[in-house]
């Protein structure tokens, strides 16, 4: 027998990829890559209500961003409904499964009355031994019936899991559970586990909130004497707050992480460390490298809490090694959306783009900063940061030092950054001044933040006429004040004289 790893992720298209599937995925994915093994997409699709194609694109698609390409399916359950009948029949002629005719509402009133009972009560049918005749006569009056396992009253299951290592459950507390609804379409442990033989599947990793579903499932493996494959379930992610991760704690999915302007390899990375380590203290990895490195050995017990902060810092890690070529189509499409995007970035001033990204890269940590922090070299229309306007622009005739200089960039020649600097100190020191007060003015002027890279080399890279449209507006805005602090001053005035 081929000793070949299969394993699986099998999302259900109820909603988008969110961290946790996503982690699921790429754990199944690493986990193949390490063993050379194949990593098998299989979408379970039968809950018609809950799944849309629309969901279905969105995982896909964010898969695909992030990298995890598959090396079979995608496997639509959907397809497949003979398939799960065809087992169904099996474990019925075996006696492990049975027609059960209750109605749901008389199961549900039986268990709330064992719940304000506080008694121990799990479901076992009625149904359980009719005899042939019976279920023949009953198939043809009753008009709904599903097929339910049929669990021993007695007898341990054990999970032996790579992760949570070996947990017992106890028969007596498992209820004789759903393997096809009353509309024939088979439930999530009855397709889920033919699936998982069907396909040859190895290794089922999955999230620890199918622990409790395990033993059900082992049940079903042992009825239909197939193979039991290795079982490694992941810690949970918790919010910040250590509650499960959800969308109290804010946007979570696939999709909105790439909106923000984060990088596939930064958010792989970020996500392989939320759950396993790598048994020292890099935090930097490659998805090749993880792929080397990963084994179930290093995934944690304790659930890890998912830290925006964290993955912010390793973004910008990202963004900082990353040569600016391989971020241009991403900065495109952030600049698109902000509007301030020319098609010439990308032919004659493709040189000046680049050098716009080189300039920014190790300042952001997300790509959505790092369009922010070009945009004010391609709009005028920015924003002046209100921090930076109540450190450095107030007071002490900045109106005059920076006229001053806007009129001596005239004369700068050639425009490089050494005569650049040459004349903003000229300036300053010609009016008495502070070059540094000249610096802080014309950074927010012509970036509109108080931190940027070297002033002079903004300069530069901004080009005389720019420079000078920007701090004719700073001017403009300096003169406004001016107006308005003159007026209060003669209401003020006014006030005293009345
Ligand atoms: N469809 C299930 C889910 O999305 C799959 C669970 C499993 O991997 O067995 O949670």
């Amino acid at each position: 027998m081929s000793d070949e790893v299969r394993v699986r992720f099998a999302p259900s298209p109820t909603g988008e990829l969110h961290v946790g599937g996503a982690r699921t995925a790429l754990y199944n994915w690493l986990f193949a890559k390490n063993k050379g093994g194949k990593f098998i997409l299989r979408v379970e699709d039968t809950d018609e209500k809950r799944s849309t194609d629309e969901n279905l694109e969105t995982i896909l698609r964010s898969m695909k961003w992030l990298g995890l390409d598959w090396d079979e399916g995608p496997v639509l359950q959907s397809d497949r409904l003979d398939l799960y009948n065809d087992y169904v029949s099996l474990l019925m002629s075996s006696g492990n499964a049975y027609y059960c005719f209750a109605a749901q509402e008389d199961i549900e009133e039986q268990r709330k009355e064992a719940l304000e009972a506080d008694e121990n009560w799990v479901y076992r049918g009625a149904d359980r031994d009719l005899s042939a005749d019976e279920v023949r006569e009953k198939l043809d009056s009753e008009e709904q019936r599903t097929v339910r396992f049929k669990v021993p009253d007695e007898g341990t299951v054990t999970v032996k899991d790579l992760v949570q290592g070996d947990v017992a459950f106890e028969c007596e507390h498992i209820e004789d559970f759903v393997l096809q609804r009353s509309d024939e379409k088979p439930t999530y442990h009855l397709s889920n586990v033919v699936d998982d033989i069907e396909m040859g599947i190895t290794h089922v990793l999955r999230g620890a909130d199918h622990l409790s579903n395990t033993p059900k499932q082992v049940l079903v493996y042992e009825a239909l004497k197939a193979k039991l494959p290795e079982f490694a379930h992941l810690p949970l992610i918790l919010g910040e707050d250590g509650k499960r991760l959800s969308k109290r704690h804010g946007a979570t999915s696939v999709e909105h992480f790439r909106d923000k302007g984060y990088l596939p390899g930064a958010v792989i990375n970020y996500l392989a460390l939320l759950g396993w380590n790598p048994g020292d203290d890099r935090e930097v990895f490659t998805a090749v490298e993880l792929g080397n490195e990963f084994t179930l050995e290093r995934v944690n017990q304790a659930n890890p809490k998912f830290d925006l902060e964290k993955l912010s810092w390793l973004n910008g890690e990202y963004i900082k090694e990353v040569p600016a070529g391989e971020l241009r189509p991403a900065v495109r499409e952030a600049l698109q959306v902000r509007g301030c995007w020319d098609e010439e970035l990308d032919m004659e001033r493709r040189d000046f783009f680049f050098a716009l990204i080189e300039l920014w890269q190790s300042r952001a940590r997300t790509i959505n900063e790092l369009a922010d922090n070009i945009a004010p070299f391609l709009t005028e229309a920015f924003a002046y940061e209100p921090d930076g306007l109540k450190e450095h622009v107030h007071g002490q005739d900045l109106l005059g030092l920076v006229e001053a200089f806007r009129e001596a960039l005239l004369q700068v020649d050639p425009w490089g950054q050494e005569e650049l600097e040459a004349t903003l100190r000229e300036v300053a020191g010609g009016m008495e001044r502070e070059a540094g007060d000249l610096i802080h003015a014309t950074r927010i002027a012509l970036v509109g933040k108080k931190s940027s890279p070297g002033i002079f080399e903004v300069l530069d890279l901004m080009g005389r006429d720019k420079s000078r449209s920007r701090l004719d507006r700073m001017i403009r805005y300096l003169r406004k004040l001016e107006n308005a602090k003159t007026k209060r001053l003669e209401q003020i005035a006014q006030a005293a004289s009345r």
